[in-house]
């Protein structure tokens, strides 16, 4: 058996980015905003990139980003952290989400992961040794289900990892879900590992919890963020761990070897972000909702049956009711190729063979004409 990565697939994210290149689609794909980015913070990035120290930054991060991160969580979570030696600056959520798992798993170590789930997360778990403890949520409502999550922890379970709002079914998880999996943490002597990059892409008034701020859950959550999401600049790979002294001290470690550093001029250029005013988060939240509903109506106006999307870039769409009869995979590239517009298959989301093979994720966080066009192939093909 081949047990090396190359065994693994093309990321589903480059694989369908490739077929709406060839085919000129409409790319509403992969998760990335036709948006440029604020301009203070892509300002103070090209004249840090000008004029500042393009040496190698320390390694934890430069001080101005950790300390707004710090500041970002007490302002938005109420949360008290120490920027010296709660946070650390990554190469995007990615890096973040490498080192927590490499740093923290013991090969042999269960991780309990809640399906659907982002593309990353199992390959990572398994390189790092740990055995994935799968629980799944059911379409439409991705409700938590209470007795296999309990049923998925155990002597051997090391941590959980999840995501909230969650990519790609686009449910955020509230009050009593995140107690009810803390209480299970609590419990069994487990970490939490959240991937809140999409805090502040939340809809119709809900406000993102961190698990962190939930009781005795501030000294085992790891929290994880991303200047990618959270100022429409994705290609810049800058994320942000918190996460208290003594499970830091194992992230850290691994990061050292990883990346060591990242960019400083982008770090500064976050740093300058997370310090943004209420106005623009709540803006960012505003606009993206209108974005969801302008595809979402379409959608369904179309013929799709549209679960809802309580945060997120994503609105995930059944395409049966259309008449459809292949797989999501070929659903995918039959509207690629036939009418223009790209999609990702849902089922790349889960590790199974049983996943459900019947919904596309659509990614609204693009222009409003991009949108339109989108919408105008769709039509004119169903
Ligand atoms: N986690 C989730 C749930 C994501 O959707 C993404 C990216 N789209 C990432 C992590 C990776 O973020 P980054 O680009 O900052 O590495
Ligand atoms: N997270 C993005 C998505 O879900 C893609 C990230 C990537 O391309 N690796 O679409």
């Amino acid at each position: 058996a081949n047990s090396t990565m190359t065994a693994l697939g093309t990321t589903v994210f480059e694989v369908m980015s490739a077929l709406a290149r060839e085919h000129k689609s409409v790319n509403l794909g992969q998760g990335f905003p036709d948006d440029k980015g604020p301009e203070e913070v892509r300002a103070a990035a090209a004249d840090f990139l000008l004029n500042g120290h393009n040496q190698y930054p320390p390694m934890m991060g430069i001080p101005e980003l950790r300390q707004a991160v710090a500041e970002h969580a007490k302002r938005f979570q109420g949360l008290d952290i120490d920027w010296q030696s709660e946070v650390l600056v990554t190469s995007g959520a990615t890096e973040a989400l490498g080192d927590c798992l490499f740093g923290l798993i013991e090969p042999g170590d269960e991780v309990v992961l809640i399906e659907p789930l982002y593309d990353s997360y199992l390959p990572m778990v398994r390189r790092a040794g740990g055995v994935p403890k799968l629980v799944r949520l059911e379409p439409p409502h991705w409700r938590l289900p209470r007795e296999q999550l309990a049923a998925a922890f155990g002597p051997k379970t090391k941590l959980i990892l999840f995501n909230t709002p969650m990519n790609p079914c686009s449910k955020v998880f509230d009050r009593e879900e995140l107690s009810f999996i803390a209480g299970l943490c609590q419990q069994h002597d487990v970490y939490a590992i959240c991937d809140e990059v999409y805090e502040h892409i939340i809809f119709d008034d809900r406000r993102h919890i961190s698990m962190m701020t939930l009781p005795g859950m501030r000294d085992r959550t790891v929290r994880i963020g991303s200047a990618g999401k959270s100022f429409s600049l994705t290609g810049w790979k800058v994320g942000y761990v918190t996460a208290a002294p003594e499970l830091m001290k194992a992230i850290a470690k691994t990061h050292q070897f990883m990346t060591f550093t990242t960019p400083p001029n982008l770090q500064w250029g976050a740093a300058t972000g997370l310090r943004l005013g209420d106005g623009y988060f709540s803006n960012l939240a505003a606009d993206m909702q209108r974005k969801r509903d302008r595809l979402a109506t379409a959608l369904a106006e179309i013929g799709f049956d549209v679960l809802p999307a309580h945060g997120t870039y994503f609105v995930t769409a059944d395409f049966r009711p259309l008449g459809f009869n292949g797989t999501d995979e070929e659903f995918c590239r039959h509207i690629t190729v036939e009418a223009g517009v790209t999609a990702v298959p849902v089922s790349a989301f889960y590790q199974s063979q049983e996943a459900p093979r019947y919904f596309a994720r659509f990614c609204f966080c693009k222009d409003d004409s991009t949108l339109d066009s989108a919408i105008a192939r769709l039509r004119a093909h169903f």
